[in-house]
């Protein structure tokens, strides 16, 4: 048994470092962070964004200062789907953020969305999703979940069918 098993923890151990690796070299080059700080008040303004939506899934883009990546600012929108099980960010209500996010100096960083009775994970539309409109993964996918009590805020990036999760450190 011994002998069996020996092969495969080898293999394991191997492929763990092998994936740390590619991890290192991407965050290097900046592709992929693992950390995103929001404000207290920016994950306020999410949880009651999401909150008041009920039943509807709840979105809004949110921004930070160019070249810095904290979440300073929450755009909250209107779900242009008006649905409990996905959402869509209105074209005109996009274009009328963007631009008032670059008279404030901010860029956008990502897109939040609520999951009003199922946990913060993209799901398999989300990912879909994803890969069409943010091709190279760049945006953070922040999913506010109402499943329980209190609610639960997680941070993604989606690329392809990889989905790594962000920490969120709270400023
Ligand atoms: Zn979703």
């Amino acid at each position: 048994m011994i002998e069996a098993t020996a092969p495969y923890e080898i293999r394991g151990a191997s492929s763990q470092i092998s994936l740390d690796i590619v991890k290192v070299k991407r965050v290097h080059f900046g592709i992929i962070r693992f950390m995103l700080s929001i404000t207290a008040q920016v994950r306020d303004q999410m949880t009651r964004h999401a909150q008041q939506g009920v039943p509807n899934e709840a979105c809004g883009l949110f921004a930070g200062e160019k070249g810095v990546e904290t979440v300073k600012t929450f755009f909250p929108m209107q779900n242009a789907a008006e649905s409990e099980i996905i959402y869509q960010l209105d074209p005109k209500e996009f274009i009328q953020v963007e631009q008032k996010a670059d008279r404030l100096g901010m860029q956008i960083l990502g897109v939040m969305h609520s999951h009003t009775a199922s946990e913060a994970y993209p799901s398999e539309t989300d990912v879909r999703d994803a890969n069409q409109f943010d091709p190279f993964g760049i945006w953070y996918y922040l999913i506010v979940s109402l499943k329980d009590e209190d609610p639960v805020i997680r941070a993604f990036r989606i690329h392809e069918t990889n989905i790594n999760e962000v920490e969120i450190e709270i400023k």
